[in-house]
């Protein structure tokens, strides 16, 4: 067979070009568009040219990741001024380079020079004089970083050239430049991206040039090069760093402590040239005289620009709020310098003013660029390295704006998660303590805002003092608000209101601990007495081979993949739907069982339990009896549910977010390990989907009409699990017969009902009752009845008005309380409250017998309130308060649209059910708190909320 196919295959080759008739010639070639050399000094014959590596000439097309590669591992073995770094493998084996470039000299030396900046770095070890004389023997050290967005392909190049004209040019320029800097160079930040654009040049290249930027060669096709492997934005990935590419990265990076670092990217293929300082809003934590170097390196660059007559701008767009671009390396002192050159593939695009920009010229951009950057730096490097010192003195000051500011994560159980978190605030040298007896503080901030006097700080808590040497990353990272200039704000409600804009890039809300899902306070004082370091949880797997059942508890994330990799094996997995003591262990509801007797015909049974959770690293306990005390669950009563085995596809491609498939692709293969599937969802409606009994349908535009959506109710109503978010909330929502979730602005002829519903809820969980009224044998004519109680009800038409007016100002990156039913399947090992990551999202109501599992707005007392309040629609009782903003922007008028409605819904339909996040539950990554409740729909969804599949 295989030898046929060879034969058949050289024969087409041999015989193939002889057959076709040739293409015609072009009439032009895009090679003679840019005459200017990039090259243009006196370079060592020894070195190769970078032309010797690619099959065109330098600096005209797209280099690809191998041929880079091959010229650094060729050029490493060429020349003595320079090493060669392999920071990280890319999920598709690609390696990620940075290299070092300076003189033999400094190369032979470069630890000891490591060591030096090092202990320049903190300033409780080291006094003035001494750091003085280490900043004399210190030469200049840049870090220069491109293609981060693999379709931004310039960034690249420009670095290829730099590299050969570093370690070839024989000017004295360039020679004394290396003996008093040390340059590194990292060439293409995310291989895996640039490979997959560089595959669609290839598919798409014609004989002849190609000046338009709207043809597939310059657009690229979905999922498109930007991102990396999982179509994570790398570019978002410096803090929450979830991906290897930039683990290495900022690990390497961090070792270093550059004094600039250069981000080279590109941007739309109509713009020109833009390069940094930002405008406002520029976080606070921020150093200012990191913003007066940057205007410095700017002019320097401009007049290259200028002298080239090549167009470029600063500010604009560029703001500098959100810390987790590779600018997180200013809040430890290195100043950050964004290029963004207008975006094209190869050949060129034409302008509106008839001129064609050539790919070379952008290429030339970034390389004219980066040799004016590294000049500044030469000149400025001692004064330079003297603000730093200065910087570094203040971070562990006891005078200075960090000195008198602690972070406190309170202690949980959920140690998978919380280790995690230490880990990311690990490879950023945030120094973290646990503190070893119960503290009680003066007042403690909450995340809602709240400040509470006589704070009682329980033991064992996550403590990070902020006077400490990373102290300026650390605040931006935790502290709970970015503070945000009022005429900023003003600005921004101006844009909203004139045309829908916004002056902010991403995110405003952005601190770890919400996003982690994870309970903390901040004190306004140092705290430093009866600390010790932390160290992470170890886990405990205790086996008896001759127990009953073996658990993992509900509290860690962990538990969720021990269940889903359990049954991937086919074994029987039970969940303890209530809190829980077996044996002595106390489990929380929501903990995963193993039944002995459920399980008698799995051989290895106790090996494959050892062998995942010790994957897993997740605590496991043995129970000898399925005796709960009590009322306490029992291991044959209804609290012990079957799970099912999920079988998993996700909905994909052209008419999805690529960063939603991507992240919940990634989700699946990180904190799961199980098999799934991506279907193409333009084949929905002709696939067995049969198959699955869970179909995740991430953010996306799919049209959802005819028999595609027939499909979909049919496999929903026969038993499936359907789980959609954001756009896919939307779509399934405004659709007439699709479930009877709705958007808001569907829902004000009788909202009156839902409101009904919702006060039926808050009822519900009421924890007090008042017996003696409740049992008075008159009738009591004083029972409030909120349609009743209230003269604000407001009109259909009233509703439609502020509904108008209050979607002007949605949010876009917030963070909100989430309002959690503690008694659903979906919320195991989640908290009452919950902040949640919220922008412009689809307005879930809930009615009848959907439920809502999250709702925005944490219910808190307030005795001064006697009567009901109405917000829009919906009602607030009496003695109640809504805390909505947690973090960042969120305009009032927006609090109260998005008040009260759902985040998370989940209703059954026929045998099956729907479950909506009106969010993205799994936002970059790091979400993990809603990350929890998606895993808890995808690996439980089957069991708990669907019919059983009994297979006869
Ligand atoms: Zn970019």
């Amino acid at each position: 067979m295989k030898n046929i196919f060879t034969t058949a295959l050289l024969f087409l080759l041999f015989v193939g070009p002889s057959i076709a008739e040739p293409l015609m010639s072009p009439t032009s070639y895009s090679k003679d568009l840019y005459k200017e050399s990039i090259l243009d000094g006196n370079y060592l014959s020894t070195i190769e040219n970078p032309s010797k590596f690619l099959d065109f000439n330098y600096g005209e097309r797209v280099a690809s990741p191998a041929q880079i590669s091959s010229a650094i591992l060729s050029w490493s073995k060429q020349s003595n001024r320079l090493k060669v770094v392999e920071y990280a493998k890319s999920h598709e084996g690609r390696p990620l380079y940075a290299i070092f470039i300076s003189s033999p000299e400094n190369i032979a030396n470069l630890e000891s020079i490591k060591l030096n900046i090092n202990k320049l770095s903190d300033a409780r070890n080291l006094n003035d004089r001494d750091a003085k004389s280490l900043i004399n023997s210190l030469p200049a050290v840049a870090w220069m970083a491109y293609s981060i967005h693999g379709n931004e392909t310039s960034g690249a190049d420009a670095a290829l050239g730099i590299i050969y004209h570093l370690i070839a040019s024989k000017d004295p320029e360039v020679t004394n430049m290396l003996s008093n800097m040390v340059i590194v160079i990292d060439p293409m930040m995310n291989p895996d991206g640039r490979d997959r654009f560089a595959k669609s040049l290839e598919q798409f290249r014609g004989t002849s040039p190609n000046y338009d930027d709207q043809s597939l060669l310059h657009t690229g096709d979905w999922p498109y090069g930007r991102t990396n492997h999982y179509y994570f934005d790398l570019n978002r990935d410096w803090l929450y760093l979830t991906q290897p590419e930039t683990r290495g990265r900022v690990a390497l990076i961090n070792e270093w402590r550059p004094q600039i670092l250069v981000d080279g990217h590109e941007m739309g293929a109509q713009d020109t040239f833009m390069t940094g300082p930002p405008r406002e809003p520029i976080n606070k934590n921020i150093d200012k005289n990191l913003i007066k170097w940057g205007n410095k390196f700017a002019n320097d660059q401009a007049n290259e620009f200028d002298k080239r007559g090549w167009r470029f701008y600063t500010g604009e767009w560029h703001e500098d709020l959100y810390p987790g671009y590779s600018f997180y390396v200013q809040f430890r002192g290195t100043l950050g310098i964004l290029y963004e050159q207008s975006r094209m593939s190869e050949d060129g695009v034409r302008r509106p003013e008839g001129t064609i920009q050539s790919y070379k010229e952008a290429v030339h951009h970034q390389y004219i660029s980066t040799l004016a950057n590294l000049k500044t730096l030469q000149r400025n490097s001692y004064q330079m390295y003297l603000d730093y010192w200065d910087g570094r003195k203040l971070n562990v000051s006891k005078n200075g704006k960090y000195a008198n500011q602690t972070f406190v994560i309170l202690p949980t159980d959920n140690h998978g998660r919380l280790n995690a978190l230490v880990s990311k605030l690990e490879a950023q040298d945030v120094e973290i303590y646990r503190n070893t007896k119960v503290l009680t503080v003066q007042s403690a901030l909450k995340q809602t805002g709240e400040l509470v006097e006589d704070f009682i700080i329980p033991k064992g808590s996550l403590i990070i003092p902020n006077r400490q040497p990373e102290a300026p990353l650390i605040a931006a990272i935790l502290e709970f608000d970015a503070d945000i200039d009022e005429s900023v704000l003003l600005e921004e409600r101006q844009a909203n209101l004139r045309d829908g804009s916004s002056i902010m890039y991403d995110t405003t809300a952005f601190n770890f601990t919400m996003m982690f899902g994870l309970s903390a306070v901040t004190v306004p004082e140092n705290l430093s007495n009866n600390l010790e370091s932390w160290t992470p949880f170890p886990s405990s797997i205790e086996i008896n081979e001759d127990a009953v059942m073996w658990a993992v508890n509900a509290e860690d994330d962990r538990s969720v993949a021990f269940a889903a990799r359990l049954m991937e094996k086919n074994i029987n997995v039970r969940i303890i739907d209530k809190d829980a003591v077996l044996s002595s262990h106390a489990l929380s509801r929501g903990s995963v069982a193993v039944l002995a007797m459920d399980n008698l015909n799995h051989k290895d049974l106790i090996d494959d339990i050892r062998e995942i959770a010790t994957d897993l690293d997740i605590s496991l306990v043995s129970i000898e009896s399925g005796f709960g005390t009590k009322e306490l669950p029992d291991w044959g009563g209804r609290h012990f549910l079957l799970l099912q085995k999920p079988q998993i596809a996700i909905l994909s491609h052209a008419d999805f977010s690529s960063y939603d498939v991507g992240v919940t692709w990634w989700s699946i293969d990180q904190y799961l390990g199980i098999r799934h599937s991506q279907l193409n969802s333009s084949m929905a409606e002709y696939a067995d989907l049969r198959r699955y009994n869970t179909i995740v349908m991430p953010s996306g535009y799919a049209d959802l009409n005819g028999s595609k959506k027939e499909a979909l109710m049919t496999w929903v109503a026969q038993g499936g699990t359907l789980i959609a978010h954001n756009r896919s909330s939307r779509l399934i929502a405004s659709s007439k017969d699709f479930g009877n979730v709705k958007l808001l602005q569907n829902t004000f002829e009788n909202s009156l009902d839902y409101n009904f519903d919702l006060l039926k809820e808050m009822a519900a969980s009421e924890n007090t009752i008042n017996k003696a009224k409740t049992l008075a044998h008159g009738i009591n004519l004083d029972i409030n009845y909120p349609w009743e109680s209230s003269n604000t009800q407001m009109s259909e038409k009233e509703l439609q008005n502020r509904d108008k007016w209050q979607s002007i100002f949605m949010p876009s990156g917030s963070m909100v309380a989430g309002r959690v039913d503690q008694k659903h399947w979906l919320s195991f090992g989640t908290p009452s409250t919950l902040p949640i990551l919220y922008a412009n999202f689809p307005i879930l109501m809930t009615h009848d017998k959907t439920e809502a599992v999250v709702r925005i707005g944490e219910l808190i007392s307030n005795d001064g309130i006697k009567d009901f309040r109405m917000i829009n629609w919906s009602s607030i009782p009496p003695g109640k308060d809504l805390n909505v903003r947690m973090s960042g922007l969120v305009w009032p008028e927006a609090a109260q649209r998005i008040a009260n409605s759902a985040y998370l819904t989940r209703e059954r339909i026929g045998r099956g059910q729907i479950i909506l996040f009106a969010g993205e539950p799994n936002f970059r990554g790091s979400t993990r708190g809603t990350n929890r409740l998606w895993l808890n729909a995808l690996i439980y969804g089957a069991g708990l909320g669907a019919s059983a599949k009994i297979n006869l």
